[in-house]
């Protein structure tokens, strides 16, 4: 990547942080890739400011995603398939993978985020190793393709590298395609997790539990302790399947949240993705241990996974982030209002989330989420990610600037700055060709 230039933007709206809705001309400064002085009030901007039409916000942030299901969009209905009959396609995907097609196709797939205004992404990556299940020469070639493909999309990455022992709660043994993401034991997995170093400062790494399907009772502790000893965020899905809750409370005589918690693993550096199937005392735990919910309503709905109850789980202590995880949808416009619009078909209740949480939780909720606590909001010294939305598309005109997350798409999206470099100019990725990128990435491993 080119040094960030430092340079002036002036914004016909920016939503600046703790407003209750977007200011009109503000002038924002970048330098070494940091915001400067951002000011609002400023109509008539200096001949040197890059003029952003429409409304300005944080980068967003995609807090949980597996790039490789961007293969598998819309080829998962026929049949009816359910969660299960879908995972069944998501391994013969998985199966196709070596590093070359896992770093071709995660570049595409970044790359349509950069496109959506997503200047950070949480990779929950468990294909560590060929679909034989022996290591590589490199043991983490798979996790480098990853922190390489965001780099040549332009957008930072954290590495949430995945812990997946078994292939079941009662301790079934990883078979056929899944022999690929185990590393033995959560021993074996923290030596290989902690042997690798992300080239490049748009990267981290941060650590994951697949789901007490995949990591047993007796090795969660290790992981959660590794995440601890390298200040890394620690993430996990959690309670996504009514199967799921149904064998934990089978074999271990309690909830998967009621496990984890007894584990030592929840508290302010852990997030649950989905908590969609969660208990009265579920929400309790979650609520009071500060950990974080990572929100995915557009793949939950794919999946029929249910609507969780997300504003519960807020009002309880729980900081909320959002995620396109499977990517039938990249586009987390649609992602923030849907955990709206889920919520009032569930509750009968309009008005569960205000915009400004929805912001919070496109944005600084979900960069917090993966380790960049400096990143998400437009003020000085913060990382200098920005996204701008077109106000004057079809979908977007005529809407008050305050009310982008009901009415934008990733589509009204044209120009995107992340660390200060130039993503995405005028709806075009500065320097990929991004249709053409998926096309090719998915036929390689779908046909
Ligand atoms: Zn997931």
């Amino acid at each position: 990547m080119t040094a960030p230039e430092p340079a002036r933007y002036h914004a016909e709206y920016a939503w600046l942080p703790d407003r209750p809705a977007p200011d009109a001309d503000v002038l924002i400064e970048v330098v070494d890739g940091r915001f400067g002085p951002v000011t609002a009030g400023v109509p008539v901007p200096p001949p040197d400011a890059r003029r952003l039409p429409g409304l300005t916000l944080p980068g967003l942030a995609n807090a949980h995603s597996h790039a490789f299901h961007r293969a598998l969009r819309g080829r998962t209905h026929g049949g009816r398939g359910d969660f299960w009959a879908w995972r069944t396609q998501m391994y013969a995907v998985a199966d196709r993978l070596d590093p070359e097609r896992y770093l071709a196709l995660a570049r595409a797939t970044y790359a349509e985020m950069a496109l959506a205004g997503i200047t950070c992404v949480g990779e929950f990556h468990y294909l560590h190793h060929a679909p034989d299940g022996a290591p590589y020469a490199d043991p983490n070639v798979m996790g480098a393709a990853l922190v390489e493909a965001a780099a040549q999309a332009g957008i930072r990455l954290t590495l949430l590298d995945t812990c997946y022992l078994t292939a079941t709660v009662d301790g079934k043994p990883l078979a056929g395609p899944q022999l690929r993401f185990g590393d033995g034991d959560a021993a074996g997995w923290a030596r290989r997790a902690g042997a690798f170093t992300p080239a490049g400062a748009h990267a981290r790494v941060g650590a994951a539990i697949h789901s007490v399907r995949a990591v047993p009772a007796d090795q969660l502790a290790e992981v959660a302790g590794w995440a601890r000893e390298h200040a890394a965020p620690l993430h996990l899905h959690l309670s996504e399947q009514p199967a799921e809750n149904e064998a934990c409370l089978a074999y271990h005589g309690k909830s998967p949240t009621a496990l984890l918690a007894e584990a030592g693993v929840l508290g302010p550096a852990t997030t649950a993705v989905h908590a969609t199937q969660l208990s009265g005392l579920d929400l309790d735990v979650l609520g009071s241990s500060g950990t974080g919910i990572c929100a995915c309503p557009t793949t939950e709905r794919d999946l029929a996974d249910g609507v969780g109850p997300i504003r519960k789980l807020a009002d309880g202590g729980s900081p909320i982030s959002l995620g396109t995880d499977s990517h039938a949808v990249v586009d987390l416009f649609e992602e923030a209002r849907a955990v709206e619009l889920n919520l009032r078909l569930a509750t009968l209740t309009r008005g569960q989330f205000s915009p400004v949480e929805l912001l919070r939780a496109a944005t600084e909720g979900g960069h917090a989420t993966l380790g960049w606590t400096d990143a998400g909001r437009l003020e000085r010294g913060d990382r200098a990610d920005l996204v701008t939305v077109r106000l004057d598309s079809a979908r977007t005109a005529g809407v008050p600037p305050v009310g982008v997350f009901f009415a934008a798409g990733a589509a009204d999206v044209t120009d995107v700055l992340a660390d200060g470099r130039p993503v995405v100019r005028e709806g075009r990725h500065v320097r990929l060709d991004v249709p053409t990128e998926l096309s090719a990435a998915i036929a390689a491993v779908t046909s």
